[in-house]
């Protein structure tokens, strides 16, 4: 069994399935086209740049996922086209997305980022500034946004508890907004959580997407 298959056969024996988003940035056309055509069609890009040209040159059925940090001046270039951004880590870049979203008159689905690792360089809201802005915004004006779930990154680390606390805090916030905020929202049910490194304690803690780059492609 090839990597791909391996991996989504875990996955896919979940109960329920957890999505499994290919990480293809910096991966050539040739090779990305090699797991389109294993039959993989979920991939993940974080430079808007090399997204838009891919999304160009490859087949139309892929659903391209945005996972990096995304300035509010680029939100154009892929809006006519993104299916998921993972990223949204301030109500700027959520109206942002609306905007452009609108102007396709195609809504497209967002995640909150949280900031759950301790390093600082990481992005992401805090979970009392995703409270907060959430009681602020005005979200049933935002047609062309539906917020999905949440997703966040772990503090890179050999220490697992760590690890399983991080992922542990990033599954409470979305019980606490599934429960409060987005409550009768059967749209919000995500956690994108989980990396090459770290997926499996990712699926332990409830995530139900994972973001996976480096065990797929071979290292960067
Ligand atoms: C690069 C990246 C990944 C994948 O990382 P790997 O360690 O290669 O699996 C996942 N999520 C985000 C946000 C990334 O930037």
């Amino acid at each position: 069994m090839t990597k791909l298959q391996e991996i989504k056969t875990q996955l896919n024996n979940h109960n329920p399935p957890i999505t499994l988003v290919a990480v293809s940035k910096t991966q050539p056309i040739e090779v990305i086209r090699q797991m389109y055509d294993a039959g993989h069609k979920i991939f993940g890009e974080n430079r808007v740049q090399e997204l838009e040209e891919k999304y160009h040159k490859m087949p139309k059925d892929i659903e391209w996922h945005f996972i990096g940090h995304l300035q509010t001046n680029k939100v154009k270039y892929i809006a006519p086209f993104v299916h998921l951004i993972h990223g949204v880590d301030s109500f700027k870049l959520l109206k942002e997305i609306n905007k452009q979203a609108a102007k396709n008159d195609h809504t497209i689905d967002c995640l909150l980022q949280m900031h759950i690792a301790e390093e600082s360089s990481k992005f992401g809201f805090d979970e009392s500034e995703v409270f907060e802005g959430l009681q602020n915004v005005d979200l049933e004006a935002l047609k062309y946004v539906r917020i999905v779930g949440v997703m966040g990154m772990a503090t890179y680390t050999d220490d697992i508890s760590q690890i399983k606390r991080e992922f542990g805090q990033l599954r409470a916030t979305f019980e606490a907004l599934k429960s409060g905020f987005f409550e009768g929202k059967d749209s919000f049910k995500e956690i994108s959580m989980g990396m090459s490194g770290d997926y499996e304690l990712a699926i332990e803690a409830g995530s139900t997407m994972v973001r996976i780059g480096s065990l797929l492609f071979g290292k960067r």
